[in-house]
């Protein structure tokens, strides 16, 4: 069974995409639709941009029935929960479609086609898990669902309640990951400060982390993702850090705004005060930490003085790295029903102003690192005489590279320590120093 693979959307859904692989049994990838049994589409759907992206790759994809008459396309994920009436009604060629809660029947949906859409709560555990589709890296999910109610967002509504993994599971499944080669882990959920509150009754981030290094000998890197704002989880967390060098110390905490009127208005449960102590606290207790953040523009009530604030915020550069994203304006949500909506070209505008003040901060912040050895981990070749890495401080898929010249030597995927020599916009250029 030769199988295609399309993945939309997010890292949780690489690990959607591996979980609904690892159903399948006896199988091998391709990447040509014309040679595929079957193309599995796994779609995200929180945005508009997500859903016209999913509807041009559903189209893209039926289009190669065309060329190959058995083929199989398969539809997942978000979207398919969200919109399944539409979607159904709108490709009546599509094989199959498949819930993002229902992952567990993907065999059974390329076996006889159908409709899976459930939405009971799941989570996958690592014995589902036994597909990864890099080499080098692999995100692991440690819970699903989210128990906030930001008021932009249709995860919890799509997805359901916070549920954790057990600890002793992640911990097993890290370290099978890391016994296979892997030399990154990162954790990842909607909510990963939530994490054990459900089933532990208390936040238990800190003791996971503490449970996964003890059992871990071998090096490897282990990276936190999308952390919700709460200082007294932070603080476990750079406890942890400091005890173990294996913790990249890089904080991936979505701010979304800073200006005390948008977060009350978002719902989310912290202000402007709450934000810089987190700063503070994580800078102060490791000076080498890096913090990225997203941030929205043009949500509803978002004057330009509200927007001065997190522009003046970028262009201090509190934050290290960042994502921008002009507000969607979805019909389920919260804040449709809000007055003040920024029109969608001053939005957009506002998300261009901001990624430009960012860009100027990373190129002077950049050259601080001129001159720095740093611990690199290859993750490919570039061009000739140049190979590609990261540093603990940069995430996969979402952050930038290391330029490594090697010059005739070769090296592989893993760890070198690499001295920088150059600095550009967002990369930096360097040169091996020692294996
Ligand atoms: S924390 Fe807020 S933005 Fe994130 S998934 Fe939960 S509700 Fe959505």
């Amino acid at each position: 069974m030769k199988i295609g693979i399309v993945n939309l959307g997010c890292p949780k859904n690489i690990v959607d995409t591996e979980c609904m692989l690892a159903t399948l049994g006896e199988f091998s990838v391709t990447i040509s639709p014309r040679d595929a049994d079957a193309i599995i589409i796994n779609t995200c759907g929180f945005l508009k941009a997500a859903r016209e992206e999913a509807e041009k790759n559903i189209e893209e994809m039926l289009a190669y029935i065309k060329f190959n008459k058995a083929l199989k396309v398969i539809v997942a994920g978000f979207y398919v929960t969200k919109d399944k009436q539409k979607l159904i009604e709108k490709y009546p060629q599509v094989y199959a479609w498949v819930g993002v809660n229902d992952i567990k029947n993907m065999k059974k949906a390329l076996e006889g086609g159908g409709v899976y859409i459930n939405s009971y709560p799941y989570i996958a555990t690592y014995r589902e898990r036994s597909v990864v589709l890099n080499t080098y890296s692999a995100y692991v999910k440690i819970s699903d669902g989210c128990n906030h109610r930001c008021a932009f967002c249709l995860i919890p509504s799509i997805k359901g309640a916070y549920r954790s993994r057990t600890l002793a599971d992640i911990v097993k499944e890290t370290l099978v990951l890391t016994n296979s080669g892997i030399k990154e882990i990162c954790f990842i959920s909607q909510d990963t400060t939530h994490y054990g509150r459900d089933i532990y009754k208390t936040a238990k981030i800190g003791p996971l982390l503490s449970a996964v290094m003890g059992k871990i000998k071998k090096k490897f890197w282990l990276r936190i993702m999308y952390l919700y704002p709460e200082l007294s989880v932070i603080k476990d967390i750079v406890a942890q850090m400091k005890k173990d060098s294996r913790i990249c110390r890089y904080f991936d905490i979505p701010f979304q705004h800073v200006s005390d009127k948008i977060l009350k208005s978002m719902k989310r449960g912290y202000g402007k005060k709450e934000i810089f102590e987190i700063i503070k606290y994580i800078k102060e207790n490791l000076p080498d930490a890096e913090i990225r953040s997203s941030f929205i523009t043009g949500y509803p009530g978002e004057s330009e003085k509200e927007f001065k604030e997190l522009l003046e915020f970028i262009k201090e550069g509190y934050v290290d790295k960042a994502g921008f994203f002009a507000y969607s304006d979805e019909r389920e949500a919260a804040s449709y029903a809000l007055t003040g909506k920024v029109n969608k070209k001053t939005a957009e505008n506002r998300r261009k102003l901001l990624a430009l003040a960012y860009e100027k901060f990373c190129e002077s912040n950049n050259k601080k690192h001129i001159g720095k050895i740093k611990e690199v981990l290859i993750t490919g070749r570039e061009k000739k005489g140049f190979l590609k890495g990261r540093t603990a401080q940069n995430a996969p898929d979402i952050d930038t590279y290391v330029l490594v010249k090697t010059g005739k030597k070769t090296l592989s995927e893993g760890f070198c320590k690499v001295r920088i020599t150059k600095s550009e916009k967002f990369d930096l250029i360097g040169e091996l120093a020692w294996k």
